[in-house]
């Protein structure tokens, strides 16, 4: 099943990022004018890009980049190729991108962009063509002061070479500073493949230094087994102690009732292509390790996977939320309720962002950190991040989202105030 024909039969995710707003804006006392300005993005843009395919045909495909709010800064997100990507999918997570730029403070809005495709069916000269096409239709819409794409859903570091390559064509000169999550060659920084994982598991740490829970003894379970599943699987083991007693990904799962080595079960689903069959292991379905009696609960695949349906359910101690959205709003009450402690997705997942803003430093610099003090840097600013957002949700006696939200729109705000916009 692919990412997004599981959401389309859920709610709107647009409407579902209003709905968090709304709820941290009233807790807020928000201004009026100020919400409403973050209700909707500032601007969007609707691309059509006509692509010469290996065949002689000319396919036109649709796009779309949205800058949700520039106040903190140029706007930052990733750019999805799939083939049922939506403008709401779109502003949703471009929304989400402000507040995660702004609760762990850098100095950056937020953005995304989508283009509708099939990249499993394309020749890897189609999908550059299509990247470069993309980009000239974005024109100067985008920029190292305006806007900075990433890679998110089905987007590469090559596919951000090609993207960075066309910018540059197009200002004639090179702008590495255009785009992040590129290769090291072309001006990637180091430490951003594992960089959402390395993030989160620094959340959990502080989590579980507020919990008093001993992570040498806690156990792990990870709902899917892509970039940040894997890497959430050998960093919480490996940084923090856990052991990984259950994985999943679209085909199903496995459970470990005595764990395994993180980085046996990434070489195995690398090999064989999926999980199924791991020695020692049993099966499970998706729906079912969610609810399984473990400390930590990563859910690094899909959006709306907890939901009112199972949220009673849930018996993790600390949900990390690697994964945009995966527990609805209705969920998050439940889960508060019964005091489950979640870490939410745009905290959680923020490691990535951070490492994307470093990397346009450099860019913008010309001067390369070492990995060690990417690391250094990274684990202050999610700690900084964790631990203003745990106080405001201590202070207001709410839920770890809603503080998120409120540490975030306060920030967002403060720049439209200072800026006169409201
Ligand atoms: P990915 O494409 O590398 O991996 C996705 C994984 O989810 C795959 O293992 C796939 O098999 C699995 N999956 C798909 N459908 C599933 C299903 N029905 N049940 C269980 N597993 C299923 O993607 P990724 O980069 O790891 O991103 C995963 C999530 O993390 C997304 O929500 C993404 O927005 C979020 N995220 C990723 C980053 C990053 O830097 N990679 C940063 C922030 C947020």
């Amino acid at each position: 099943m692919s990412l997004t024909a599981e959401r389309v039969q859920h709610d709107n995710p647009f409407q579902i990022a209003q709905q968090q707003l709304d709820k941290a804006a009233a807790r807020l006392q928000l201004d009026p004018a100020i919400h409403q300005a973050l209700r909707e993005p500032m601007r969007e843009l609707h691309v059509t890009i006509p692509v010469k395919m290996d065949d002689g045909s000319v396919r036109v495909f649709k796009g779309f980049r949205v800058q949700y709010n520039d106040a903190r800064g140029p706007n930052k997100g990733g750019i999805r190729f799939h083939p049922d990507e939506t403008i709401d999918t779109v502003r949703a997570l471009a929304a989400w991108m402000t507040w995660k730029t702004a609760v762990v403070d850098i100095p950056l809005g937020g953005g995304k962009g989508g283009v509708i495709c099939d990249p499993k069916k394309m020749s890897p000269a189609e999908l550059e063509r299509l990247s470069r096409g993309y980009i000239r239709a974005l024109g100067r819409f985008i920029g190292p002061d305006r806007d900075i794409p990433a890679p998110d859903v089905y987007t590469t570091p090559q596919i951000m070479a090609w993207m960075m390559d066309e910018y540059s064509v197009i200002t004639g000169h090179n702008t590495p500073g255009v785009i992040t999550g590129k290769p090291l060659s072309v001006g990637g920084s180091e430490g951003r493949g594992d960089a959402t994982a390395r993030g989160g598991a620094y959340t959990v740490r502080e989590a579980a230094k507020y919990l008093n829970i001993d992570l040498t003894k806690a156990t792990l379970a990870i709902q899917g087994f892509g970039n940040a599943g894997q890497y959430a699987a050998t960093l919480f083991q490996d940084l923090l102690g856990c052991k990984v007693v259950a994985v999943s990904d679209s085909r199903g799962g496995i459970y470990l009732p005595d764990g395994a080595d993180a980085h046996d079960l990434v070489r195995y689903k690398l090999t064989n292509g999926s999980l199924e069959g791991y020695p020692g292991s049993q099966p499970i379905s998706n729906e079912a390790l969610l609810e399984l009696d473990v400390d930590v609960l990563a859910p690094s695949a899909l959006e709306d996977v907890v939901t009112e349906r199972n949220a009673e359910n849930i018996r993790a101690k600390i949900v990390a939320e690697l994964a945009n959205g995966p527990t609805n709003p209705q969920a998050d009450d439940i889960l508060y309720r019964r005091g489950v402690f979640v870490i939410p997705d745009f905290l959680c997942n923020a490691g990535g962002v951070t490492v994307s803003y470093f990397e346009w430093v450099q860019n913008e610099t010309g001067y390369y950190w070492e990995e060690q003090l990417v690391h250094e840097r990274l684990d202050k600013k999610m700690t900084t991040a964790f631990a203003s957002v745990l106080d405001m949700s201590l202070e207001y006696q709410t839920d770890m989202r809603t503080a998120a939200y409120m540490v975030a729109i306060q920030r967002v705000a403060e720049a439209m105030r200072a800026r006169g916009w409201v």
